[in-house]
Formats: structure tokens, sequence, C-alpha cells
């Protein structure tokens, strides 16, 4: 309403509240008065990122007709939430903002399959117009929540509880994780707007496109039904939004290693630390541009699957690495590029103004410089450098276009160079005239009045007037109509005055309008150019990425990994790379590690605080980066590619989900279980911790069982653990080996050596650590003798004869393989043959055959 956005009653209060502005009322009807609350135009973007952050979705009515008499025709023109903002925090910098549609594919293909059930996920990022489509199973869900972290989740209605329809509520409550991922609003929207075939119509009407097929979505059904979702929210919330959007890119799952949301957390991969900067991409991120920061995190949040498709990211980081001076010139050459692909964005969207386009400008005529740079680098950064050419011409169009100092907006200053636009030429000359009118008017009225300081003025209420001192003004001419009376002066009007005010008003609303259709026409040529841009755009990503890679390669020591499509992982002098970075330099024990052929189970025992923890994540980590096309931390990796990754570690409770440190650890073990294949490397940390001694080295062991007897083939599996028993399954099983942390005990001090060896540790050295903790002196001392008697009676026992007659074969000493054929032989003595059934007897028969088999290591 004129400089503001109002807003009355309830909304007023809100808007009040939020902002922390003033909320006063205005008078209405006979109801008396309305709560009221506004804020200067100007200022909207500010306060629209606050009230977004608040969680409120704000719609905006702005004046259609020009005010005068009557009503003022007013419309909703946008609705702003929390995935369709395009300005403020929620844009700047390195990350997505993702506006995300998702539904369960139709029951019917997946049950068929025998698979999961599938989800159908379209997501769109507003500012760089990214659509993309893909599959989802319903149990990976919760990971792409993770990796994304959408900024709002569009749903098909009928799947949220009834409460929640029409309005929307900030993620919580009791809802499974894929509906609510953390952090994000939640949007219901008619089940309908998913429907594939009319999203399908849908997209096709977008895109100017007779049939999808073009865009390889066949399959995606259910994510060609999201994706209609997407464009159904924009077109009612945000038409001009569309226009921004990209053609769809259909993702397909079986390309990358899915990580799920603990072991993302687990790693350390986005966040980790007490100050959250000492996770992984922390560590590698030497990003100089906006592009490639968000490049990175997508390529570390989706490592690759296929050995070539690393290999080819590997080749342009290696480039980089060769091409040291090269490298150099193209790392300087990106820094401070503006983000295009943003830009284009707002382009395309048709929100951009001067400022962004000559800031795109720019960016876009430093790309010959940071082009003739790669091409140095070598053939891979070669290729991608050909996608920086092209974009001289609009570069240059817009330069040529707009005054180099445009204001943010048309009417505050020259926004088109003058020689551009014969109309804005015209217009400003007009313009200027008439201030020179007004130069010559005020020469005319101080002759024909004799008033020699008679002066003319402007007042935002009067318009121009003539001033005249006190003491001269009764000498002014009959045709001076007095308008103002001042302490020193009056202020007059005239005819002649009033015409040339209408002339210069005019001139100035013609030269606005003539400006704003020049920049218009500038913008739909840009536009037309949004293809050649936007692939510039990934080019720059692709080679800062790269370069910044090997600037961390060549000045941490890392080095390009060996990738093979079967076979083991070899790591020779592997380190952490978060670890390492913690310590002081060479402080870190680098530590060689090999798993699989053969080797498929090493079991890691050792002191408290040897490094175990940090043995296995490295281990991860440098598998996941070589996947990811990274250069590893190791002196030589050799990485059979692998097509998950599994974790558990740590000890993390979900108390409001009403889930135990132990529940959480089972639930995470059993997914492990029963997902992992030959192809996964599976990381486990102190499995069976959370419960008693004896419960937890039960469950551990038949997890170390279950997995070396995996019907597909032996997962590549780390297993951390402090129950020493566990190391006396490289007896019974083949596949298993022991490794240990080495330590020096010198005159009663324990050295931790953090050095990986063959064979099982003996001790835990726990008590050790208690003291290093700072432990009272007493309690440490107590310990101390209460472990010298409980290792006493454990040396005992094992010296006394089994108390169950035979030893169970091969695993006598351990106490568990004893219990379990006690427990066997008892029920063997149970049996009453006579009670049972013929064909119950065979199969009790194959069930105890099968038990002993298996304490015995024999396999079948
Ligand atoms: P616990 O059994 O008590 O859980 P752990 O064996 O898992 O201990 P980590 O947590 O991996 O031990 O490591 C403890 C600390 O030791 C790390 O924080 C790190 O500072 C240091 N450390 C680990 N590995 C190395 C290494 N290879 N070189 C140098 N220091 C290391």
């Amino acid at each position: 309403m004129g400089d503001f956005y109002e807003c009355f009653d309830e909304d007023a209060r809100v808007l009040a509240e939020v902002l922390g502005i003033a909320l006063t009322s205005r008078p209405m009807g006979r109801e008396g008065r309305i709560p009221l609350a506004g804020v200067p135009h100007h200022q909207l973007e500010r306060h629209l990122e606050r009230l977004i952050a608040a969680g409120h979705r704000v719609a905006i009515a702005e004046q259609l007709s020009p005010p005068g008499r009557g009503l003022v025709e007013r419309a909703v023109v946008r609705v702003v939430s929390p995935g369709t903002v395009d300005a403020g925090a929620a844009v700047e910098g390195g990350a997505h903002n993702w506006l995300v549609a998702a539904a369960p594919a139709p029951a019917a293909r997946s049950a068929r399959s025998g698979e999961q059930p599938l989800w159908g996920v379209a997501r769109c990022d507003v500012t760089t117009g990214e659509l993309e489509l893909e599959l989802v199973p319903a149990s990976e869900l919760a990971g792409e929540w993770a990796r994304l972290r959408p900024a709002e989740l569009l749903l098909p209605d009928e799947l949220l509880p009834p409460a929640e329809h029409g309005a929307d509520t900030a993620a919580g409550g009791a809802l499974p994780a894929a509906l609510a991922p953390a952090g994000c609003a939640r949007t219901p929207r008619p089940a309908r707007d998913f429907a594939p075939r009319r999203a399908a119509e849908r997209l096709a009407e977008r895109f100017g496109v007779a049939e999808l097929d073009g865009y390889g979505l066949e399959g995606l059904d259910a994510a060609v039904g999201a994706a209609g979702a997407l464009l159904a929210y924009l077109e009612e919330g945000w038409p001009q939004a569309l226009a921004a959007l990209r053609p769809p890119h259909a993702v397909r799952g079986a390309q990358h290693v899915y990580l799920d949301p603990q072991t993302r957390g687990n790693l350390d991969l986005f966040a980790g630390g007490r100050r959250g900067d000492a996770s992984l991409v922390a560590a590698l991120d030497r990003t100089r541009t906006a592009m490639g920061g968000r490049l990175l995190r997508e390529r570390l949040g989706r490592p690759l699957r296929r050995a070539a498709d690393a290999e080819a990211r590997l080749d342009e980081v290696e480039a980089f690495c060769g091409a040291t001076l090269a490298g150099a010139g193209a790392r300087e050459a990106l820094r401070g590029l503006p983000d295009t692909e943003r830009l284009l964005g707002r382009v395309r969207a048709g929100s951009a103004g001067a400022r962004d386009l000559l800031q795109l400008a720019r960016g876009l005529a430093r790309l010959p410089a940071l082009r003739a740079r790669a091409e140095e680098a070598g053939t891979a950064p070669a290729a991608i450098a050909r996608a920086l050419g092209g974009c001289e011409e609009i570069a240059a169009a817009i330069a040529d276009t707009l005054a180099e100092d445009a204001p943010p907006a048309p009417g505050e200053g020259a926004t088109v160079r003058g020689g551009v636009d014969p109309e804005v030429d015209r217009l400003r000359a007009l313009a200027t005239d008439a201030r020179s009118a007004l130069v010559a008017l005020e020469a005319a009225e101080r002759e024909r009045s004799g008033v020699a300081s008679l002066k003319v003025g402007y007042h935002r209420v009067l318009g121009y007037y003539l001033e005249v001192p006190r003491a001269h003004a009764e000498r002014v001419p009959p045709d001076f109509e007095p308008r103002q009376a001042l302490t020193g002066s009056q202020r007059f009007r005239t005819a002649a005055l009033a015409e040339l005010e209408g002339e210069i008003l005019a001139a100035k609303d013609r030269l606005l309008a003539a400006e704003q259709a020049a920049l218009a026409r500038l913008v739909a040529q840009v536009a037309a150019a949004g293809e050649r841009i936007a692939r510039a755009g990934e080019a720059v990503a692709r080679l800062d990425v790269a370069s910044a890679l090997a600037e961390v390669a060549v000045e941490l020591g890392h080095v390009r990994p060996e990738l093979a499509e079967t076979g083991a992982i070899v790591i020779e002098g592997g380190r952490h790379p978060v670890v390492e970075r913690e310590l002081s330099a060479g402080a870190f024990v680098p530590n060689d590690c090999a798993l699989g052929d053969g080797a498929d189970i090493v079991v890691l025992t050792g002191p408290n605080m040897g490094g175990k923890s940090t043995y296995l994540r490295q281990t991860a980590l440098i598998v996941l980066l070589a996947q990811c096309g990274c250069y590893v931390p190791a002196r030589r990796a050799r990485v059979a590619m692998v097509d998950r990754v599994f974790s558990r570690v740590g000890a993390q409770d979900e108390i409001a989900a009403g889930r135990s440190t132990f529940m959480v650890e089972m639930l995470e073990t059993a997914a492990i279980l029963h997902n992992a294949t030959a192809r996964s490397l599976v990381i486990l940390d102190e499995v069976g911790r959370g419960t008693s001694t004896n419960d937890g080295l039960a469950i551990a062991r038949a997890v170390v069982e279950h997995l070396h007897h995996l019907p597909g083939g032996t997962p590549r599996t780390l297993f951390a653990t402090h129950y020493q028993e566990l190391t006396q399954l490289a007896g019974l099983l083949p596949r298993l080996e022991n490794r240990s942390v080495a330590v020096r005990e010198e005159g009663g001090e324990v050295v931790l050596l953090h050095r990986i060896v063959p064979g099982g540790a003996d001790r835990a050295y726990g008590v050790h650590v208690a003291q290093l903790a700072g432990l009272p002196a007493p309690v440490v001392a107590r310990a101390r003798e209460l472990l010298a008697e409980l290792e006493a009676e454990a040396s005992a026992r094992a010296g006394a004869p089994a108390a169950a007659g035979a030893p169970a074969a091969g695993g006598g000493q351990l106490p568990l393989a004893g219990a379990a054929s006690q427990a066997l032989l008892d029920e063997l003595a149970a049996l009453d043959p006579d009670g049972l059934a013929p064909l119950a007897a065979l199969q009790r028969l194959y069930e105890l055959r099968a038990r002993a088999r298996r304490l015995s290591g024999v396999e079948g």
C-alpha cells in the first residue's frame, strides 16, 4: 500500500512479534479499530528472511492498478515458503536450497519384483534452476534427506495426519523419518498433483516438448509425478520461478553408493567435532567459487559405484597435480568468480536487476582467462574448459548496455548507457532540457519580479515553487499564487511553473519506462543464452573442484588411488584426513590395511585410546574418497569398489523416539545384517558393548559369524572390540583375521603406539587410560587390585577341566562355544525320539546338525 507492505488483524500481530516492529491500528467500519503493522517496501527482503526463518510462509500482494480514485486493484503475486526463497542467507554460499516433492510409487510394481517399496522424489532449486528426478528405496529416504537437507518437502496430503492438512507445521512428532526430515518445512499437497499422467503433461507443457522421452525418464513415473507436484506448487505460489527451471535430469541410484544418515554422521562427512569444523568437507574444501563448493559437497555425499566413472574425475585432479604452474594460474582465475548459476536463476525467473546482470557479465568476462589457464593444465581440464567458451558475446552485450554504476532498481539513476537505446537517449535529453528550462524560468521570473534573490525549489508535497524573501514578497507579479509562508520567505506557484513541472515528471516517468523496457530486452537476451551460461557454470564448478582437490593432494600428500571393480582393499600408510589435521605435523602414525581376497573380516583389538575407531573410520574414508574421485591420504591405495558402506559406531540414544542406546545399537546392526553384500564395506565399532558382558559377547560373535557365512559372500568387515574372546574366532572362521594396536610397556608405563599389527591383543589397558583421564588415585588403585583378582580367577577357570564333558570341537577355550555346546548336549540328552513324528524328527535332526556345524566352524 503505497511505500509499505501492510498487514492487518492476526497477521499484523504475527508480523509485529516476529519482526519486532510497531503494532498500530486504524479505524475500520463500525467495528472500531483494526490492528495494523507494516514494513517499507525496500526492506521487504530482509523481513521476508526473518519471517521464513521463523517458520512462516508469506503471501505478497501488490498493487496492480495505479493508485487514484476508488479502490486500487491488488492481488497475491507470490507466496514465499522456505523452499522458494531466492534471496538472503538461505541461498548464499555453497549450499543448495532444495524444494523437494516425494510420494510412494504404486505398490504393485515394487511388490512384484519382491523389492522394497520405492518413492518418487523430485527436487528443484529455484535459485539455480536444477530439477532432478530419482526413485529412492523407502529405507534410503532418511539418508536422502540427510544428504540434501531440503528446505521444504511437499507430500501428498493423504500421507499426513488430518490435522496437518491445510496447515503446515515444522517437522517433528511421531511421523516416520521419511516424512519428517529434520529442520524442513512440510507442505501437504493435493494427492492428484502427484498423478504421473497429469504430471507428465505438465512437464511436457512447461518445457515445450510433445513427449518426455528425450529426457531419459523411463521407469521414473513416480518421480515424474513428484515433479508434477513441484510444478503445480510453483504455478500456484510463484509462477515466475517456473521460467528458471531447467529440463528435468534423471538421477539413477545405481550409479551411486548410498550413504545412510548414521554413516554420514559417524564418518563426520559434513559436520563434526565440537566446533563443527572437524569434518571431511572442512578438511578438503579449498574451492574458490560457490558453484565449486556445491559440487564438492554433492560429490562427497554421493560416491560413485563404477570405477570408470571415478577414474574420469581422478584424471581431472591428476592433471592439476602435475601442472603446478597452470594449476596455480587456474586457481587464481577462479578467485572471486560470482555465482553465475544463481545469477542465471534470477535472470530466468525474471527477478534479475541491473546489478545482477553486471555481476554476471563481470563473471562471464573472466572465463576466457580461466579457459586459457585450464588448457595449459592438460587434456582433461582442456576438455572441460571448452564449455567455458561462447559467453563472451553475452558478457559484452550486458557491459555495453548497462551503465557501470547502474542503481539497484531503475529510476534511481542511469541504468542504461548513453548511445544504446535512442528512446532512452531522447527522454534523458528531455529531462535534462527540462532542468535547463527550470533555470531559464528562474532567470525570467527574477527579471519580471525584479527580485534578484528569487529561487526555484522543490518540495515533496508542494512540487516546484518560487521562493522569495519575505521582505520582497509584496513586489511579486499578480499571477504569483501564494502557497506557503515561512518565517523568512514566501513560496509561490505560477501556471508556467505548473506546466513545466508536468513535463518534467512525465519525462521522468517515460524515461523510467524506457529504461525498464531496455533492461527487460537485455534480460530476455541473457535468458536465451541460458544453456550456454549454465554449461559454463558447470565447467567452472568442475575446474574449481579438480584444482582444489589437487591443491589439497599436493599439500597434504594424498595419492591417486588405483581402482578395481573387484578384489581386495589394500592401503599402505593410510591416514585419517581429519584426525591427522588436528594433530601436530608428523604425529599421526600411518597404518596399512588389507581387507578382502580371503581375509574379509578383521577383528581389531587393543588398548583404549589406541586408535581403533580412528583406523576403522580412516579406512572407510579412504574408500569413499577414492570412489568420489578424490586423491586419498595414504602412501598407496588400491580400492575395490564397494556398493555400500555400513557403519555402527559410537553410542547415541534417541530417548525422544523411545529408543535406548542399546536399542539404537541393535537397530543399526540389524539394518546392516539385512543389507550388506559381498561388495559392501562394514565398519563395526564395539558392537555388543551396550549390554551385559555375556549378552554383548554372544551378540558380537553371532554378528561376526553371520557376516562370515553370508550366502552371497563375506562383506569386507572391520570389527573393533574389547572382547578378547572374539580373537579366538580366527581359529574357527577361515576368512577372519586378527589385528591389534601395538603398545609398549616400559617400567610400568604404557605407551600407545597407534600402530596396527597382526594378531590379537590380550589386554585393554582401560585402567591405564582411566588414570590418564584423572580418575582419583584411590579409585585407580582399587581398580588395579580388582582387575588382578578377576584375571587370577579367569586363569584358574581356564586351567580347570571343562565342566561339561567333551569340549566343543575347535573351540575349547571359548567360553561361549562351551556354553553353546553344553546347551546342545543338554537338548540332545532331553530328546524323546518316541514322542516325535518321523518328519518332525528328521527336521529336528537337521536343525541340531546345523547348530553342531556352526559350533565347530564347518560350513553348510
Ligand atoms: P577406545 O577403545 O577407548 O574407544 P580407540 O582405540 O577407538 O579407543 P581412537 O578413538 O581411535 O581410539 O583414538 C584415540 C585418540 O588417539 C585419537 O583421538 C587420536 O588423537 C589418537 N590417534 C588415533 N589413531 C592415531 C594414529 N594413527 N596416530 C596418532 N594418533 C592417533
